[in-house]
């Protein structure tokens, strides 16, 4: 037999099945797991001496994390026949689970996901340890999928309709304590009494029998008039396409399936479960979904260099600047254990940002303010400079002062003197050169960008960025530190913008093109909002701020004036002291209680003397005006090897700007369309001239058939 699953006899009547995958942190139920799975349960099925079967983990924080999706990834291209198939195995072998001789039990400690959550309701019985690190849920229609063995049977059978809807249909997991509240689970106790209490069950079950009773009622329909069944389709489904907007399949055909199951006896419903899956796997969305979880993967396990470089031990952080993103630098660190020294040129504002600082981290979202008991935690960690001799003990500092570069020189060189030696040296800058930075300071190899964005605590991105002298040792620490934050960093080479206000302006800048070329406002912002971004152009400029905008903006148009020109439009917006959300009037109008935007026609005034010849265009021709000028500078930025790996680019895109999960990034996205597709979109907006002319990399693609993840998908 195989080496994952140990079978054990805690007692000489009770049998366990310990899953214990060697080498790996997680265990994952892949075909030769099943297939260790099934053996095991043919032979205790033909044992008359077992009276229950307790399925536990031996990993010191997961159950089972689901099923092996290198597996399913390397397999998207089955055929509909296949995956029902596949489908079908799995939920027989699981079956077998409600239908042996003996009662079984899931002892379950850390977490238990997907395809673990499934193999658990199809026992009798669940017990689950009320440790943090315990959950169970189905994960699935963030895949782009939804539970294929089982789940969508048993769940709704064991909790409830509406709340096995709810569950599905979200993807969210539940503690152990709401586990038992909805009836998903039996019981919770401490994790050292887990193994005890399973066997107690198995104890109590075999005498009273009731297991029995229980899978007879859950073999049939789920009782539920055709009345309350209309109603929950209705509002669930209302509910979903609010969230979804219509670009995420799964959840809808989820809740199709769980209502029609519900209707059907269990292994009728698993008929239906496995047809209805078979029909989303392999689907656009699914690969792009599975690609975005392999992105995230490897940045998790991405050390941002080639080479042996160790990082070094970060525990006490500088802060300078103690501004929206000083403040919000010093919350993230405090809230996983670091001690922070910030200081500030204004007392009043190093005063401000000590204070949000310490509300952030100390932010309750059950209570929704500080917690008194975190403020108590948080703040003996939470120290203001009082001489810049206090720099003396930080292992690093980040400096977010205002963005001027002559002012950043005369401060950098003055924090790296009082550090020691030893430290690190990093700025926040959004746009000023890191090598050039460096040329003030005497260890430029110690110094880096540790770009976070706005706002600290939801942008999971940074940008580590190396100067020219920058060493492994600086980048690796920077990288394991932003990872300790709860951040996702990506290793850039230098650069104007970096990488995602690189390529966020093309795609801003086409925005104000439009305008000038009488594509109103709504058009813009539908187009980018079809295409599955969380907000169009013209709003994102209004939220960020116009001279922010036009500042970042500026930058990149001297550093590539041959492609993109400084718009007439924003600079005049500026004049007029339209600066967005924050000044009640860019773009928009905001006005009234909940500060709406409004359409403007004093913005319509400034507008109508820089109006262009209107071109009539469609949905499609905007999309291409919008899209593909990013995408041409994502070559660019591959030409330049700015970043380590392609994967990069749509990691950095969609957790930086909110690009479209469901499209997979902006490159797995365009080796869907195709080279060749894509050269012949851009002769469509060939009149754009520079801007829309095709990279040297684009064409040798569309020569040769190639792809930007040449590599295929997985890792
Ligand atoms: P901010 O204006 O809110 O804060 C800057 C702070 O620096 C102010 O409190 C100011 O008093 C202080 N300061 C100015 N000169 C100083 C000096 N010589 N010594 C010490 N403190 C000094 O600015 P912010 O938005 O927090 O931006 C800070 C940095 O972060 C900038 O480099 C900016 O480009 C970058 N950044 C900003 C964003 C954003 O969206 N706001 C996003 C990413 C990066």
């Amino acid at each position: 037999m195989g080496a994952t699953i140990r079978l054990t006899f805690p007692e000489p009547d009770i049998a366990g099945l310990v899953f214990d995958t060697p080498d790996r942190g997680a265990n994952v139920l892949s075909q030769p797991v099943l297939q260790e799975l099934d053996e095991h349960l043919s032979e205790l099925e033909r044992r008359t001496d077992v009276q229950g079967l307790v399925i536990s983990s031996a990993k010191p924080t997961i159950f089972i994390a689901g099923a092996d999706l290198r597996e399913f990834a390397s397999s998207l291209d089955i055929s509909d026949e296949e995956a029902e198939a596949i489908c079908r195995r799995g939920q027989t072998l699981f079956q077998r689970l409600a239908r042996t001789p003996f009662v079984t039990v899931a002892a379950i400690h850390g977490v238990c996901v997907g395809g673990g959550a499934e193999l658990a309701c199809w026992c009798d019985r669940r017990i689950l340890t009320d440790h943090p690190r315990t959950q169970i849920g189905f994960p699935e229609v963030k895949l782009g999928l939804f539970p294929g063995w089982g789940g969508t049977v048993r769940a709704p059978r064991l909790a409830g309709l509406g709340n096995a809807v709810e569950l599905i249909t979200s993807g969210r997991s539940l503690s152990a304590r709401q586990a038992v509240a909805m009836g998903l689970a039996d019981q919770f106790v401490a994790p050292e009494q887990l193994e005890a209490a399973a066997i107690a069950m198995v104890r109590q079950e075999a005498q009273s029998g009731r297991y029995r009773q229980d899978r007879e009622t859950r073999r049939g329909s789920i009782a539920f008039s055709e009345t309350e069944l209309g109603f929950l389709g209705l509002t669930a489904s209302a509910m979903i396409r609010r969230e979804t907007k219509g670009h995420y399949p799964a959840p809808e055909a989820a809740l199709e399936v769980i209502l029609e199951g519900s209707q059907l006896d269990e292994d009728a419903a698993a008929v239906r479960e496995a047809k209805g899956m078979a029909r989303l796997f392999g689907s656009p969305v699914n690969a792009a979904l599975l690609n975005v979880f392999f992105l995230t993967d490897r940045n998790k396990k991405d050390r941002g260099v080639d080479s042996e470089a160790e990082p070094a031990e970060i525990a006490t952080v500088g802060v300078v600047g103690a501004g929206i993103m000083g403040s919000g630098i010093a919350a993230a660190n405090l809230k996983r254990g670091f001690a922070v020294w910030m200081k500030d040129a204004s007392t009043e504002a190093l005063e401000r940002g000590l204070r949000q600082a310490l509300e952030e981290a100390s932010y309750d979202r059950e209570t929704k303010s500080a917690s008194a008991a975190k403020l108590a935690e948080n703040a003996p960690r939470l120290n203001a400079v009082a001489d810049d001799a206090d720099f003396s003990i930080c292992d690093l500092a980040i400096e977010a002062i205002v963005e001027n570069e002559e002012i950043k020189k005369q401060v950098l060189p003055q924090v790296e003197s009082r550090l020691p030696e030893t430290a690190f040296l990093a700025s926040n800058t959004s746009t000023i050169p890191i090598t050039s930075l460096a040329q003030s300071l005497s260890r430029p190899e110690r110094f880096c960008g540790i770009h976070f964005f706005n706002p600290v605590r939801r942008m999971q991105l940074v940008e580590v960025i190396r100067g020219e002298e920058t060493s492994d040792e600086t980048v690796a620490t920077a990288v394991a530190y932003a990872k300790r934050l709860g951040k996702m960093p990506i290793v850039l080479r230098d650069g104007p913008g970096f990488l995602v206000n690189r390529l966020l302006l093309p795609y801003m800048n086409e925005a104000l093109e439009l305008l000038l070329d009488g594509v109103s406002i709504d058009e813009v912002e539908r187009a980018a909002k079809a295409f599955g971004m969380p907000m169009g152009p013209i709003t994102l400029y209004d939220v960020v701020g116009l001279d922010t905008a036009l500042y970042a903006g500026q930058v990149l148009w001297n550093a590539f004036p041959d492609r993109i020109a400084v718009s007439p439009l924003l600079s005049r917006l500026v004049k007029a002291g339209r600066l967005g959300q924050k000044s009640g009037a860019g773009f928009f109008r905001y006005s009234g209680k909940k500060n709406r935007p409004e359409p403007d026609p004093e913005f319509d005034k400034i507008l109508s003397d820089l109006l262009r010849e209107r071109r009539e265009m469609s949905r499609e021709h905007i999309t291409y005006r919008l899209f593909l000028p990013m995408l041409l500078e994502a070559t660019r930025v591959l030409e330049e090897s700015l970043v380590r790996d392609v994967r990069d680019v749509d990691l950095g895109l969609i957790f930086g700007i909110g690009f479209p999960a469901f499209r997979g990034g902006l490159l797995f996205w365009a080796d869907q369309v195709g080279a060749a597709t894509i050269l012949k979109q851009l002769e469509e907006i060939a009149y754009l001239g520079a801007r829309a002319e095709p990279t040297e990399m684009l064409q040798e693609m569309a020569r040769t058939g190639s792809q930007f993840y040449s590599r295929g998908m997985v890792p």
